[in-house]
């Protein structure tokens, strides 16, 4: 069986190459057995018998053994697609395998005396993800959107083409990489931005932790705008600039260097262990083996230090030698910063060329890997003076794109991104379990909601953000679409630190949520593309459910929002019997312990929500004078000090 709609859109890259498609659940990329969606851009050939074809392997395996068999392992072949001789002087003292010029100005690479074509070897890596897009589909696929950088020659896209046709790929469009990135976000997709937002509908109120202060505001136009994509990868860094017009995009200017990309961070890495080694035990690094360990290992704490603040470095080095270090970002970060402030000079030369200044750029995409270090975020965000797109996986967003545009193309009916109202309702997980919803489902889109949270417990110094999607009343039965902190909140006692957390959805569906602390400053925020991977189904279902399961969540929201006041209530009272409860007579004293006592197990215990409400009043009611106590000997204590 076969389905001529389906378009597969691939992303032929220097170092890993992607497969998607668009499903009833939007577009996905496939993965291989092991769930890895990336497939090294890499062939390995090893010589067969006298009277054997040699033997091809390709991906991960030819990638492991490269070491092995550098002559024979052919990798960035996307370096030499479509070039000349004389073009790729430069590449060469970076290649470990033979090139050599082949017939009409073309590139051929040697393997033990036989020659192959770059589009051959290309060819090998498109019917390899062919090949994994038929195993997950179950039938054959022909058509194929494939990407190539903007900056591209016709001779190189021709090339590409040719290496498609040659993997059994009718060659429906080759686009650019940056269109592609621009695509997966919805840019270019939605015509009618719905400019007129409708406010959102209130929400139910949730005790101590939130206050409520919704607005709407203007997410952008998406019409007439301007695009910048920022690909940062592992070898290359790319910056194009495009206007799209009428769903058209136009590239207006690119600027790049074809040698600088997460390799390079991973290289300062290797110098800092090597110089210390060899300060340390006199040891110096040589081993081709060795040195590719010690890649892999720079690569992991590069890796690690995007999400932790340090990193251990431990190397044996035999005979009882260990070097050991930790590595804290910031040192890692001064390292490489150099390189993050040549993108960005790249950037503004790219401007200028497009004859634009920053402040004229609508939209920023990340592509590439390396764009998920912390600095890498954080300088663009200062350069852009605006968030960037980061919500989808920078390794697949081109891939993501071209299976767009394949869809688009193919005449496939997927409509998700098109959406202009939010289908399901947004908000956050509270104290207790709760959802607490920001934005309701249906709002128009763009839309901003914003509102004030606190802490819960004195001195605390984090707030964990669990972003929700779903029509339910309990976290557990919403979707979390992601998780954040924020961290460094000055300790304070609890309720006193004000935590202003804005959800804001742009024309495109992309969320931000950003929460800041007002007294610090402190900010942290995360970006998600809510509808990525729902189906209508889905969405059918959930909000089904939450009708069929209404009086249950109301029930247990209430619940929650009760415990939480009477934690609380019981928490400040303790407090205040601690600091003055000295002032009150014995036997006072003693009806508040055991009234506590009470309300708390009724709290665990007690499903009648009436009489937790009924009680929690009366608590609030026994416990007014030692209030009015603590109150004045707070005030007493404050006028001695001034006194003082
Ligand atoms: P790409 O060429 O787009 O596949 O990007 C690959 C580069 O991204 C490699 O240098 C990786 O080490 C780098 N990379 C991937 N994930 C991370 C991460 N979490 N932090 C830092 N670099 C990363």
């Amino acid at each position: 069986m076969a389905d001529d709609d389906i378009v597969l859109g691939i992303d032929l890259g220097t170092t890993f190459s992607l497969v998607a498609l668009v499903d009833e659940s939007g577009p996905r990329v496939l993965t291989d057995e092991n769930g890895e969606a990336r497939m090294p851009s890499v062939i390995a050939v090893a010589p067969g018998g006298p009277d054997e074809q040699p033997r091809v392997t390709l991906g991960w395996e030819a990638r492991n053994h490269a070491v092995e068999n550098p002559h024979a392992t052919v990798y960035s072949i996307k370096r030499l697609i479509g070039k000349g001789p004389a073009d790729v002087e430069k590449e060469l003292p970076f290649l470990a395998y033979a090139v050599r010029p082949g017939p009409r100005q073309t590139l051929v690479v040697d393997i033990d005396g036989r020659a192959y074509t770059p589009e051959e070897i290309s060819s090998v890596i498109l019917q390899a993800l062919r090949e994994r897009a038929e195993r997950a589909l179950g039938y054959a696929v022909r058509k194929a959107v494939i990407t190539v950088p903007a900056y591209f020659d016709d001779a190189q896209r021709q090339a590409t083409r040719t290496a498609g046709e040659a993997a059994g790929l009718e060659v429906l469009r080759i686009i650019n990489e940056p269109t592609a990135a621009a695509l997966a976000y919805g840019i270019g997709l939605r015509q009618d931005t719905g400019k007129a937002a409708t406010p959102p509908r209130g929400h139910s109120p949730l005790p101590m932790m939130r206050c409520s202060d919704q607005e709407v505001g203007d997410g952008g136009d998406a019409t007439g705008e301007t695009v910048a994509v920022y690909d940062l990868g592992g070898g290359t860094f790319d910056v194009s600039i495009m206007r799209l017009e009428g769903g058209v995009f136009q590239v207006l200017s690119t600027a790049g260097d074809t040698h600088l990309g997460g390799d390079d961070f991973d290289r300062e890495i290797i110098k800092l262990v090597a110089r210390e080694v060899h300060e340390q035990f006199g040891v110096s690094i040589e081993a081709p083996a060795t040195k590719q360990a010690l890649r892999g290992f720079a690569e992991a704490v590069k890796v690690r230090l995007s999400q932790t603040e340090s990193a251990e470095l431990e190397l044996d080095l035999g005979n009882d030698r260990k070097y050991r270090r930790t590595v804290t970002r910031d040192e890692f970060e001064r390292l490489i910063d150099p390189f993050v402030t040549r993108t960005l000079e790249l950037m503004d030369r790219a401007l200028r060329d497009a004859h634009l200044t920053r402040d004229e750029l609508s939209r920023l995409v990340l592509v590439g890997g390396s764009t998920r270090m912390p600095i890498v975020r954080r300088r663009v965000e200062e350069f852009f003076g605006r968030p960037p797109y980061t919500g989808l996986d920078p390794d697949q967003v081109v891939a993501l794109g071209a299976a767009i545009q394949g869809a688009m193309l193919g005449n496939r009916r997927w409509d998700m991104l098109l959406l202009d109202v939010t289908p399901l309702s947004l908000g956050l997980e509270t104290m207790g379990g709760a959802m607490g919803k920001l934005i309701m489902r249906n709002t128009t889109i763009p839309c901003r909601a914003t509102e004030m949270f606190t802490t819960f417990i004195d001195g605390q110094t984090a707030i964990k953000l669990n972003v929700l999607q779903g029509e339910r009343e309990l976290a557990r039965d919403c979707r979390s679409l992601g998780e954040f902190e924020l961290r460094g909140i000055p300790p304070m006692p609890s309720g006193m630190p004000k935590v202003e957390v804005e959800f804001m959805i742009d024309a495109n569906g992309i969320l931000n949520v950003s929460a800041k602390e007002q007294r610090s400053g402190k900010r942290a925020s995360i970006q998600i593309v809510p509808n990525h991977g729902l189906t209508r189904g889905e969405i059918d279902r959930i909000t089904r459910d939450s009708i069929s399961f209404a009086q249950q969540d109301i029930d247990a929201h209430r619940r929650i929002d009760l415990v939480n006041q009477v934690e609380f209530d019981i928490n400040k009272t303790e407090q205040m019997l601690g600091k003055v409860g000295t002032l009150l007579e014995a036997d006072e004293r003693r009806r508040i312990e055991t009234d506590i006592a009470a309300l708390r197990q009724l709290a665990q215990e007690s499903g009648d929500l009436d009489a937790l409400h009924q009680a929690l009043d009366r608590f609030g009611r026994s416990t007014l004078h030692l209030a009015e106590i603590g109150i004045r000997e707070a005030l007493i204590s404050e006028q001695k000090k001034a006194m003082e």
